[in-house]
């Protein structure tokens, strides 16, 4: 657990979070401030502080983080509809909370362009 790091708290149970899937890697709860009908958050538990952190060794994690994402797509009965997985990284890529997380978003049509 990382010193103030927002969702390590969450992860530690220390500040409440509306979890839709845990297990031993990682962990996905809901967005405090939803952009769309399903915003979920996939969050691993270990704490890496953006892509720009990533090492060799967390392939298969930002892997399983991706079909996790595909599966609770799935789950909110999106899959086939489509949605979009957004990472965010560093201050100009809009990363806010510096533990890394892929946002999954979907239930309405997104805008075609990013940015
Ligand atoms: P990012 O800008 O990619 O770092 O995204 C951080 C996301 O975390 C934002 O969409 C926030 O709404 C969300 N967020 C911040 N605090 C919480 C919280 N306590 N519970 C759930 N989501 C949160």
């Amino acid at each position: 657990m990382t010193e103030g790091c927002i969702f390590c708290r969450i992860i530690a149970g220390e500040i409440p979070g509306d979890f839709v899937f845990q297990d031993s890697e990682i962990v996905a709860f809901r967005d405090a401030h939803p952009v769309a009908t399903t915003h979920i958050l996939i969050v691993p538990r270990k704490h890496v502080g953006s892509v720009q952190e990533l090492e060799e060794e967390d392939v298969g994690l930002v892997g399983r983080m991706v079909l996790r994402a595909r599966r609770l797509a799935e789950q909110e009965g999106i899959g086939e509809r489509g949605y979009r997985l957004v990472v965010n990284c560093g201050v100009e890529g809009g990363q806010v909370v510096p533990h890394l997380h892929l946002h999954l978003i979907g239930g309405r049509k997104l805008r075609d362009s990013l940015g």
